[in-house]
């Protein structure tokens, strides 16, 4: 069933009887042609590309939980396309394209909003920095403007300009980036692949990967043997684990990640915007609701909900930033368990088991990273390359020390990411 504005005002005038399942309830086959492991947004994705664009429909997408239940519908929704290295600023590029057509593609409103991001500068130095970056960005085709710091104040009122300790000098904008409605992007994906022929199997959880003669046969579940010829592991902040049953040992630490949501407020704020002094961003939710987060918690942790330390370092960050929130009240928060590479950046590649692919590492940026790399993992799956714009997501890196992407700028430690 397609969905459109005429459907809508028809089912309206039926009383809604027309709507049907948006994705079947299959029960496992005992063998498929591709396994994914995973049924987050990245799953979803590499299962609905094998389809639409490799015409690889026997697949099965294995959920221990439901769909959307990790971290794709944990996040806080943002999507850009402002990387720094070449290698993550070519895959984000390809990423947002993907987004700026997903809707008419999946046919299925993900309520993408590109209301831009704002990252603010607080001192000469970062202006240098961002100087640098937007430049980068430009230079790979994306959209990068440089305000002062009353190009901000006319777009962000709300902000503290003249605190004393972070003063805002400007901002660096990024007209197309924005949000997106986190876990209709994981519905989307489901619809659309069930539509091709996916078999979408929840509550099946992998309890081991068979391997024969360096090969992979299949997988163990919850729900009984599954067998098939190629397997890819899409398990976000599980990787280690689910690896662990293919005997790797993963560069992955698992830490948990917060965010906020106050009550909803009237209008106040119409684009995304980073603090430039401390990890700290916010927008605006089309229902009103304050959507907020800052750092992990600091620990490697497989918990899916947060400490109350961290939760006062954001509230501190709000309050510098926008003093102004102090009177709004929080009313939900939520943890979400990140992958956190070394180097900060992600995994897509083969692995040592012929038929055994990876799809890892996207600390906490792996929301607007869904595209792109459902389109990257179907690619490699099916052809056995890589994914141009993701050709440098090897996971020797971290063997070799070759090619590294350490876009924050902080060395190989993973909660710096
Ligand atoms: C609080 C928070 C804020 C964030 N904000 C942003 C943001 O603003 N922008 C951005 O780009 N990114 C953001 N992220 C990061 C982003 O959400 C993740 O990087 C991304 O969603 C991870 O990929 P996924 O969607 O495939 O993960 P998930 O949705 O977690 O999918 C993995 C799935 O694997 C399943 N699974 C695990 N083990 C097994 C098993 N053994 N068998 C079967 N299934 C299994 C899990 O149940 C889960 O559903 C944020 C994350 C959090 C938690």
């Amino acid at each position: 069933m397609g969905y459109s504005g005429f459907r809508v005002i028809r089912e309206g005038l039926r009383r809604r009887t027309g709507w049907t399942p948006v994705w079947r309830d299959p029960a496992p086959q005992s063998e498929y042609d591709v396994v994914i492991i995973g049924g987050g947004g990245h799953g979803l994705s590499t299962a609905y590309y094998l389809a639409k664009e490799h015409g690889i429909t026997n697949v099965a997408v294995l959920e221990k939980g439901y769909l959307g239940g990790g971290n794709v519908g944990r996040n806080t929704t943002i999507v850009r396309a402002n990387y720094l290295l070449p290698g993550n600023s070519e895959f984000y590029s390809h990423s947002l394209k993907l987004w700026e057509g997903m809707e008419q593609d999946l046919n299925y409103n993900t309520m993408m909003s590109q209301r831009g991001v704002l990252s603010l500068v607080h001192s000469d130095g970062q202006r240098d920095a961002f100087v640098r970056r937007g430049n980068m960005m430009i230079s790979q085709g994306d959209d990068a403007e440089l305000l002062d710091r009353e190009g901000v104040r006319a777009l962000v009122p709300l902000i503290d300009f003249d605190n004393p300790r972070f003063p805002v000098y400007g901002g660096l904008l990024h007209r197309r980036g924005g949000t997106a409605r986190h876990d209709a992007v994981a519905w989307g994906y489901a619809r659309a692949a069930d539509r091709r022929g996916v078999d979408l199997i929840q509550n099946c959880e992998v309890t081991g990967i068979d391997i024969e003669g360096g090969a992979v046969r299949g997988v163990q579940t919850t729900r009984g043997p599954i067998r098939a010829k190629k397997v890819a592991i899409v398990v976000a902040g599980r990787s280690s684990q689910v690896a662990a049953m293919a005997g790797m040992r993963l560069p992955i630490e698992s830490h948990v990640l917060q965010a906020f949501v106050s009550e909803g407020l009237k209008p106040i704020l119409d684009t995304v915007v980073s603090f430039g002094m401390g990890h700290f961003y916010i927008s605006q939710s089309d229902k009103g609701g304050l959507v907020f987060g800052g750092d992990l918690d600091f620990y490697a942790s497989y918990a899916g909900r947060g400490n109350l330390p961290m939760a006062e370092h954001v509230m501190e960050a709000a309050m510098t930033l926008m003093p102004a929130i102090g009177k709004a009240r929080v009313l939900r928060s939520w943890g979400g368990i990140m992958d956190m590479s070394p180097d900060g950046s992600p995994i897509i590649d083969t692995t040592d088991t012929a038929g055994l692919f990876l799809n890892c590492g996207w600390c906490y940026g792996g929301f607007k990273a869904v595209p792109a790399s459902g389109f990257a993992t179907a690619h490699l799956i099916a052809t056995g390359q890589p994914h141009a714009p993701a050709a440098r997501f090897r996971l020797d890196r971290f063997r070799t020390g070759r090619g590294l992407l350490d876009e924050e700028g902080t060395g190989s430690q993973h909660n710096l990411h």
